[in-house]
């Protein structure tokens, strides 16, 4: 049976073990950059309950996360001048699941220009802080 792991990295980066770049948090949901982005502005949004995927999240931390989720996707639009936003939720190995808390990934999109493959490569901490700060600034000014 598929349990939940305690100390994947997403469960680290909940517990302040493991930096993130942050740009949303309130008490149920949290929200930060991808470090290696398959799109400028790639964002994971994550639950702060313990869930593996989609396929055992509890009703009440999967409708907060998708709110999350929208409110990050309308502001990554904005931030990242995008003319679209794809969402991608991974669950269990075979579907391509590396990190095993539940995560949607918020990928804002151009027109003409296909996703990286995932992982291709590690952005720097130098572009990721300014990235980050945007985004934030993009979330406040959605208002609440
Ligand atoms: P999935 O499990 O849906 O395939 O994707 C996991 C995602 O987590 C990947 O896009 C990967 O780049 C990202 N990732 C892996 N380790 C870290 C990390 O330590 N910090 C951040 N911010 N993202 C990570």
């Amino acid at each position: 049976m598929s349990v939940y792991d305690r100390d994947n990295i997403f469960a680290k980066i909940l517990r302040g073990e493991v930096p993130s770049f942050k740009v949303h948090e309130d008490d149920h949901t949290l929200a930060f950059l991808d470090i290696m982005p398959r799109t400028l502005g790639h964002t994971l949004v994550i639950p702060k309950a313990p869930a593996r995927n989609l396929l055992d999240a509890p009703s009440d931390a999967l409708s907060r996360t998708i709110l999350a989720v929208q409110r990050v996707a309308k502001a990554a639009k904005i931030a990242f001048a995008a003319d679209g936003v794809t969402l991608l939720q991974f669950s269990e190995q075979a579907s391509g699941q590396v990190v095993f808390h539940l995560h949607f990934h918020v990928l804002p999109r151009y027109d003409g220009i296909p996703l990286l493959p995932p992982q291709t490569n590690m952005e720097s901490n130098e572009t990721l802080v300014p990235r980050a700060a945007k985004l934030r600034a993009a979330i406040a000014n959605l208002g609440v």
